[in-house]
């Protein structure tokens, strides 16, 4: 393998799918190390609901129950929304060469930004289970690969707790959400999901997991089917958010 793999890399070397350095030799073929430090964390203060981070520091906001207006206009399904770091830079592009080149490599680097922050946001509440946000099947055919539930599935062995990966399914083929603003985005993904019939969410507690967190819309619904299901309580846990 090793003689095969040095072979490859010399041939066609392997390059950073951020800023296109050669990465041969090094522990990870797809992201440089360099691109790795730039990532930028989400920082205190943020929403205490939705996690979209304040302009710091303001008077009194460095609390950890104060909410942003939106949330405080129109209250998510959800309990709390927590993501790692920004949807710029490196982990745009990152997360960008996972879902359309597609790159399974980079599922375990991003899905370690997971656990590597998770007992910080749920270690107090632990979840009993991680549900990723489902693709359409006729999106999964055209991609052929799920990147919440391969992170999810990644997530739920490094953190220790089940992956329900059949529980939430999405039956209505939904338009891209790319380019859509929030309205259009909540009526363009309402209804689109639904539970399998074996699913039991009674009294459960459930985070959800996916890729980036945009507008909240697609989470929102996640969340409203799992809670009108008998779920006690549903929380979101992303890579990258907006914003
Ligand atoms: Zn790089
Ligand atoms: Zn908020």
């Amino acid at each position: 393998m090793r003689i095969l793999r040095t072979l490859c890399d010399f041939i066609l070397p392997p390059r950073c799918v951020v800023c296109e350095a050669s990465t041969s030799g090094t522990s990870d073929p797809w992201v440089c190390m360099g691109c790795w430090t730039t990532v930028e964390f989400v920082r205190p203060p943020v929403c205490a609901q939705c996690g979209a981070p304040f302009a710091a520091p303001v008077e009194g906001i460095g609390s950890t129950t104060h909410r942003c207006g939106k949330c405080l206009l129109s209250p998510p399904s959800y309990e709390r929304a927590r993501a790692v770091g920004l949807y710029e830079g490196t982990l745009r592009e990152v997360i960008h060469a996972m879902k359309y080149r597609p790159v399974s490599g980079l599922v375990r680097p991003l899905a370690d930004l997971l656990s590597g922050q998770f007992a910080v946001h749920w270690g107090g509440r632990m979840p009993d289970a991680l549900v990723p946000v489902p693709l359409h099947r006729l999106r999964l055919r055209q991609r052929e690969f799920d990147q919440a539930l391969d992170l999810a599935n990644v997530l739920g062995q490094e953190v220790g707790v089940p992956v329900w990966g059949e529980t939430l399914i999405r039956h209505a083929h939904t338009r891209s959400q790319i380019g859509l603003s929030a309205t259009e985005r909540r009526r363009n993904i309402r209804g689109a999901f639904r539970l399998q019939p074996e699913g039991s969410c009674r009294g459960r507690s459930l985070l959800l997991i996916d890729d980036v967190y945009t507008t909240g819309a697609t989470a929102q619904e996640c969340a409203r089917v799992l809670r009108r299901a008998g779920a006690a309580r549903v929380d979101v846990y992303t890579v990258a958010r907006v914003g």
